[in-house]
């Protein structure tokens, strides 16, 4: 109850939920109010979490914040979501995102923008809670539900979990089913929280990830006790700085949390090794060539015949194809869906989407080789603090707004786990956040450093 005063009062403002559910929570709180005075408790017994509008929720609408879906009941809950509510946890609502994860602000999204509850201390003009998981970190920041689901394709958790001060992991990719989770680049895409405590992430994160026959890239390995890394010693461990992270044009307040970060590793016993991470230059440009290429062939599913938004002015079977997406999809889903279509056109398949693979598996040997010298990998989350709602820069040119994902993308393209821990606050009184890489399957020793620096 209240969790759901804090929504009634403050999410008019924040705009962080598009959908609540308070009958279902009341609903599934009364379960779990039973189950614990029967000492019947399950993990996440009672726990009030908000969902990410891109997993499906069965009965309950989901839209990906497009409006091509903007009526879309599914008849069917994603795997991520069961395993929650199976563990105990109550449903307050469906959060905000970018039109099918496809932004780092939450400007694209078909219910509006999101707010970041942080203001600065500089001006009272309102700030992007970062994209395109902003309804997660809004909602999580704001006390708005206890933890919540989020996704990442190239940095959808950890960078709006910097912007806001919370904390955001992306397992290995393979880790948590992509199954009922709407899809954006599939190769790409993998389910996280969004949390407050490094702890929390641990406990949501072994809720969220199973095996799962319904996802043929579910990997089988089983999870080892998450909660049991946090509070771990890390005495001994070699953390490695990348040197291609040090950008041109950084502002110096990140350069100087990332150094106090190191130190504070330091500190613990780590052992601070310099590592080489040569193909990061082209980590970008492969992402926006991947990932638009994979969206365009998932978004064609949505042809107005089978499920979401048909047209009404169709005269035709294609003007009902041409109109229905036309009405449908928003500009910067129509922009990837154009960029991808072309990437995979016969005339510039090879040099364009083979040639972004081949990059691909560049950045993942990358990795492989700095695992020679270090265990874990410590750099910013992201190029800045969160930035203006309606910046004309980024508005103007979608590159600016790419950018942000300079840090983040690489994980995915190399299919590692990545989290976000909110690490200090710049000059004007904005929190910045620290990313933890870890080796694939090794969530727990990238939980164990996150633990140290929150
Ligand atoms: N900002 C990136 C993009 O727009 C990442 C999005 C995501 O991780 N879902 O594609």
């Amino acid at each position: 109850e209240a969790f759901i005063g804090a929504i009634e009062k403050a999410n008019t403002a924040l705009n962080a939920y598009v959908l609540t559910t308070f009958d279902k929570a009341r609903e599934m709180a009364g379960e779990s109010d039973r189950r614990l005075k029967a000492g019947e408790s399950r993990p996440l017994e009672g726990a009030p979490l908000g969902i990410k509008d891109l997993f499906c929720t069965k009965g309950v609408r989901t839209t990906a914040c497009s409006g091509i879906l903007d009526t879309f009941v599914p008849p069917y809950e994603s795997t991520v979501t069961q395993n929650l509510w199976d563990d105990g946890a109550v449903m307050l609502g469906k959060l905000n995102m970018d039109e099918f994860a496809m932004g780092s602000s939450n400007e694209t999204s078909h219910w509006g923008p999101v707010t970041n509850p942080w203001k600065s201390n500089a001006s009272n003009a309102p700030l992007t809670p970062g994209g395109s998981s902003g309804g997660s970190a809004s909602a999580v920041a704001a006390d708005l539900c206890l933890a919540a689901t989020a996704s990442d394709t190239g940095g959808s958790i950890r960078q709006p979990a910097a912007f806001t001060g919370t904390v955001g992991i992306k397992p290995t990719y393979g880790r948590a089913s992509r199954y009922g989770m709407v899809a954006f680049a599939s190769s790409l895409d993998q389910a996280g929280p969004i949390t407050k405590t490094v702890e929390d992430a641990a406990i949501m994160l072994q809720s969220m990830c199973s095996h799962d026959a319904k996802d043929s890239t579910s990997l089988p390995n089983a999870l080892p006790d998450f909660s049991s890394f946090v509070g771990r010693s890390i005495k001994g461990l070699r953390v490695g700085i990348p040197d291609e992270y040090r950008l041109d044009g950084i502002p110096g307040e990140i350069d100087a949390l990332w150094e106090q970060g190191i130190q504070w590793l330091k500190d613990a016993g780590a052992e601070i090794v310099r590592i080489s991470l040569p193909n990061t230059k082209y980590a970008l440009p492969c992402y926006y060539i991947v990932a638009p290429a994979e969206a365009s062939s998932n978004l064609a599913r949505y042809d107005g015949m089978r499920f979401g938004h048909r047209t009404e002015a169709a005269s035709s079977l294609t003007d009902t194809y041409e109109l229905s997406r036309s009405e449908g999809f928003g500009a910067e889903v129509k922009r990837r869906i154009m960029i991808g279509t072309y990437v995979l056109s016969a005339g510039f398949y090879d040099a364009y989407y083979v040639k972004a693979l081949k990059v691909r598996r560049r950045i993942a040997e990358d990795f492989v080789n700095a695992w020679n010298s270090c265990d874990v990998i410590l750099t910013p989350a992201t190029p800045s603090a969160a930035f203006q709602l309606g910046d004309t820069e980024k508005a103007a040119d979608p590159v600016q707004m790419y950018l942000n994902d300079v840090f983040t993308v690489t994980t995915n393209l190399a299919g590692l786990p990545g989290m976000a821990v909110p690490a200090g606050l710049d000059s004007k009184g904005l929190p910045l956040g620290l990313q933890v890489i870890g080796k694939a399957l090794d969530e727990g020793t990238t939980l164990a450093v996150g633990a140290v620096l929150e």
